[in-house]
């Protein structure tokens, strides 16, 4: 499947070559199987490769240009916001007095790191609509399940041990019932109707006195914005519950609508999707999570405050769910997503929602043609096409998928949502530019006359790429694996 041949790191290997150079040993060596368990021990020593420095740099420089990531090309993966990432986000990370302080350091040396990170707070609270917000959850799905954590020390505290169920949109966000889950609901599922919106009366015959919460992804899976929120908060809440917003992908309304303002008793934001922090295999996240004020007893502790002209850490909150997070959460991801904000400013923040959601329409609308709509009213920062078309030509959406490689593009989020027959979730995102939008559609069209036309080129792409297709599976199903020194994959 190599059709280059860049030596794998294990290939250049030369006996006893080095990429390091340590001092002489001055103290006496150990022998390690005075000190550990017999079953803790390698019989033989690991087989690593053995390169100089210099080998392992080229090398793995060489490996980094064949990845496709944000800063090498167009990648609208639906639903996680691969958007654009300032670099001068970077630049203030690595500002020495940022990069260079502890987290055990004494709270009077380190009043600026927490000013910003209470500024912060502020922003969000803002910008969401929310009193109180944490930073400590370092993702979304884990932003989620602190907020679920809250919601049932909320139902607990009043006394309230029969609210065990969540209900969940089908067309939420994976992680939405895996939260639940993990937080010790049951979760129960909600239909959509034929628009892709919660069907409110499908809602009705579920909630009750069990219902703990709503947690509804908005706009949904499907790009589309839910219409009749007020009248979901009104129904969840009438019975007691609460109501939670997945917020991960704030850049379809940001500036423009609040979930504070929409009912919602909480709400979690992605800062590295909508307020670009490096994302993916780029580096930590963070979920912060915003409550009002009746959640606000529960939220994790410490929490930070000011006091006077002072910055502290509250240990003191017999209510709170207890930390989430060890020390204070991912703080460089917090200065890139600060940098965002305050460098963006209220306008800017506007222009985001605003691009986001015009890139996402016009792309849909000049693909409409080429590919079948299922859901045809405007969309918000993403959309679903299907392949259902060319399905019947015999060409599946994973083979228009490797095609888009060959034209240099990092192909969307496929066949999710599950309810769209051969599905292709498209997000643009803000940060691209028309000349951009214009040439992955242009692929894209082109990719359609291919089907009809000259299928093979589509069924036996990528045809341009450093290997062709992967197992889809292998990597998720064996994880470790080894060359032999016979050069052949074998599990671990
Ligand atoms: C990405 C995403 C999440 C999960 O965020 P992670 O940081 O990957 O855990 C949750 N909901 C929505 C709508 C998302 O797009």
């Amino acid at each position: 499947m190599h059709k280059e041949n860049q030596p794998l790191i294990f290939e250049m290997t030369k006996e006893g070559r080095v990429g390091y150079s340590l001092p002489a040993l001055d103290v006496p060596e150990i022998d390690l199987s005075s000190h550990l368990p017999s079953g803790f021990l390698r019989e033989e020593s690991a087989e690593l490769p053995e390169v100089s420095e210099l080998d392992i740099m080229r090398h793995y420089t060489a490996l980094s240009n064949r990845n496709h990531g944000v800063d090498t090309g167009f990648y609208p993966l639906g639903s996680c916001t691969m958007k654009y990432n300032p670099k001068i986000n970077e630049a203030v990370a690595r500002y020495a007095g940022f990069a260079h302080i502890h987290p055990l350091q004494d709270e009077s040396t380190v009043q600026g790191a927490m000013e910003i990170m209470y500024d912060l707070q502020e922003h969000l609270s803002e910008i969401t609509g929310m009193d109180e917000v944490t930073l400590q959850p370092a993702a979304g799905a884990h932003g989620e399940w602190t907020a679920l954590m809250m919601i049932r020390a909320f139902h607990e505290a009043n006394g309230e041990f029969n609210r065990t169920k969540v209900l969940v949109p089908d067309s939420a966000h994976g992680t939405n019932p895996a939260s639940a889950t993990v937080a010790g609901f049951d979760t129960v599922t909600v239909k959509s109707n034929e628009l892709g919106l919660v069907d409110i009366e499908d809602l009705k015959s579920k909630v009750g006195p069990d219902t703990a919460a709503l947690m509804l992804t908005n706009p949904n899976t499907l790009g589309l914005f839910e219409e009749e929120i007020l009248t979901m908060a009104e129904i969840v809440h009438g019975v007691g519950g609460k109501l939670y917003y997945d917020g991960a992908n704030l850049n379809a309304v940001m500036s423009k609508a609040r979930p504070g303002d929409m009912g919602f008793d909480a709400v979690h934001l992605n800062l590295h999707k909508t307020f670009t922090g490096p994302h993916g295999g780029g580096g930590p996240g963070s979920g912060p999570v915003g409550v009002k004020k009746d959640l606000a007893a529960f939220l994790p502790k410490p929490v930070l405050v000011k006091k006077e002209d002072r910055y502290t850490f509250e240990y003191d909150r017999p209510q709170s769910i207890g930390r989430v997070k060890p020390f204070y959460g991912n703080f460089g991801i917090y200065l890139r997503a600060y940098t965002y904000i305050r460098s963006m400013g209220p306008d800017g923040l506007k222009a985001v929602t605003e691009y986001a959601v015009l890139n996402a329409n016009y792309m849909m609308r000049r693909l409409e043609p080429y590919f079948d709509l299922p859901y045809t009213q405007h969309c918000k920062h993403e959309f679903v096409l299907s392949g259902r078309r060319q399905k019947k030509l015999g060409v599946r959406t994973l083979d228009m998928a490797k095609r888009l490689l060959d034209f240099g593009f990092h192909p969307p989020t496929i066949y999710f949502p599950l309810n769209v027959e051969e599905g292709m979730m498209i997000e643009p995102t803000e940060t691209e530019s028309k000349e951009t939008l214009d040439s992955f559609i242009d692929a894209m069209i082109q990719i359609a006359k291919e089907v009809e036309e000259n299928p093979e080129i589509v069924q036996e792409a990528p045809h341009t790429t450093v290997i062709s297709r992967l197992d889809e599976t292998k990597a998720a199903r064996q994880p470790v694996l080894r060359y032999t020194k016979e050069q052949e994959l074998v599990n671990v």
